[in-house]
């Protein structure tokens, strides 16, 4: 008897409980993966070169018993299923608005042959905390209560040997493509192997410290994990499981992190519309600006060169390496929607492009977050100073002059606020932070 699993978030082979129920389900198991035309359309370069390398890795290690092939799930999904006269095909659930009109079509499609969904891609699946009377929760800190108490389960222990796996040579009917080669070298190092080198490089190092130093940008103290959990090449109950045998505020720390990720997962799930809608919608009425200016000034906050440093540097980051320090996601974001009274969307759809670890879930509520139009939002009165953020955790100013070149004539934390030493070639502010402040209350004010 024959199973497929069907690998998507979930290239690894270590705590994954979908590969244990494709096994226990027949003899030997077909291990696919479909490169989704719908969805590699939409990723930038690097995240495509992090997509082929892990998959290269999974390949690698199953000696090249690993089935690829391009086209659309629907049809492609049930093609092989026939071909190999498959009796179960195994998925680790998806629930992200189009994973789950995707399984939807490709349930249909197999039509007797089931599709079976085991474990996901988060410590506590979306759907399964709620509030005692069955409705979800809006608000983070009494989810994340729940979430501690009702928890997470122990790591599947599964590996490569678990199982036959067929030779996708064998299988009749079907074309099966190279992994494409990668656009560029990917700069966190792809792959479940690296991936849990990285972890345990991580925990080994700086956990200890995290809770008290994850603010700076300046320090490389946060883990870079959010590439690999979005590919799933490491499980976040791999690494819940770590950090609860340790027990130190920062492991607590970045427990609590993890649980933001199932949280706004969570909440797209509950309310999908949030994806590219105000998840509140009190805040529906709030006037933005889309005319050409607008777009002019879009493309300085792209191109990082608003003239603030610490928001050119995190823009620069963003394009030059495809990651972004959280507190510089927060303080650009911030500067969109408040400096420059642009719709969160627009930030939200540049940074989905460019994101090595760009998430629907993480990164829509993020941006909600700032805007204030989020569930456990930052309150609309609050307007990051972009030049005041960049010294209090870049305080050396080493951040910035990383990142912008033009400043780095500049020592110590006068680099946030240049002043008359601001050299020629970079930018004076494009706009002032204390009048766009009061506008954007203003704008705010008007629907209250
Ligand atoms: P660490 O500090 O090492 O955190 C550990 C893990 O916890 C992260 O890998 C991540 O999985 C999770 N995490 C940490 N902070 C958050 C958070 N605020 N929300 C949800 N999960 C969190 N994260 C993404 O994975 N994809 C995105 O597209 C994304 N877009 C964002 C957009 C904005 C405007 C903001 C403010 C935040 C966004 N985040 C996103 C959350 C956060 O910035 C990143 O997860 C984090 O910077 C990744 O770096 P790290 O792995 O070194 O984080």
């Amino acid at each position: 008897t024959t199973s497929i699993l069907w690998f998507r978030r979930d290239l690894r082979l270590s705590d994954h409980p979908a590969l244990a129920a494709a096994s226990d389900a027949a003899d030997e198991v077909v291990g696919l993966f479909v490169l989704d035309t719908a969805l590699t359309g939409h990723a930038g370069t690097r995240r495509l070169a992090f997509l082929f390398e892990s998959l290269r890795d999974l390949r690698e290690q199953l000696d090249g018993r690993l089935l690829v092939i391009r086209g659309r799930p629907h049809s492609s999904v049930p093609r092989v299923a026939d071909a190999v006269g498959a009796q179960s095909v195994h998925v680790s659930q998806d629930f992200s608005p189009y994973g789950r009109r995707r399984d939807e079509r490709v349930a249909d499609a197999l039509g007797d042959i089931p599709l079976v969904g085991t474990g996901s891609p988060y410590g506590v699946s979306p759907g399964q905390i709620t509030k005692s009377d069955g409705s979800p929760y809006k608000v983070f800190t009494p989810y994340f209560r729940a979430w501690r108490e009702r928890g997470w389960h122990s790591p599947a222990h599964t590996s490569a040997e678990m199982t036959d796996w067929v030779d996708p040579g064998a299988v009749p009917n079907v074309h099966p493509i190279e992994i494409p080669a990668a656009p560029e070298e990917p700069v966190i190092e792809p792959g479940e192997r690296a991936g849990l080198r990285r972890w345990r490089e991580f925990l080994d190092d700086a956990v200890s410290e995290y809770d008290t130093q994850r603010d700076r940008p300046d320090l490389d103290a946060t883990s870079r994990m959010s590439v690999h959990l979005k590919f799933g090449t490491v499980h976040p109950r791999t690494m819940l499981a770590d950090l609860a045998a340790r027990r130190s505020d920062g492991a607590a720390s970045y427990m609590r992190e993890l649980a933001f990720r199932d949280f706004y997962a969570d909440v797209l799930y509950n309310w999908p519309h949030s994806a590219w809608h105000n998840w509140n919608t009190g805040f529906d009425g709030i006037s933005t600006d889309t005319d050409d200016a607008a777009w002019r000034r879009f493309d300085r906050w792209t191109s990082g060169t608003t003239g603030f440093p610490i928001v050119d540097a995190g823009m620069r980051q963003l394009t030059g390496e495809g990651f972004v320090h959280n507190r510089v996601r927060m303080i650009v974001a911030s500067f969109l929607v408040k400096d420059l009274h642009l719709p969160w969307q627009w930030g939200a759809r540049h940074f989905l492009d460019l994101l090595v670890d760009g998430d629907i879930a993480s990164n829509q509520h993020g941006w909600q977050w700032t805007a204030g139009c989020g569930t456990d939002a930052a309150p609309y009165f609050r307007v990051f100073n972009p030049t005041s953020q960049g010294k209090k955790f870049d305080p050396s100013g080493e951040y910035v002059r990383r990142w912008v070149p033009e400043l780095r004539p500049i020592a110590g934390a006068a680099v946030h606020d240049p002043g008359d030493e601001r050299p020629a070639d970079y930018p004076e502010p494009m706009v002032d932070h204390q009048v766009e402040r009061r506008e954007a209350l203003d704008r705010y004010s008007r629907i209250s």
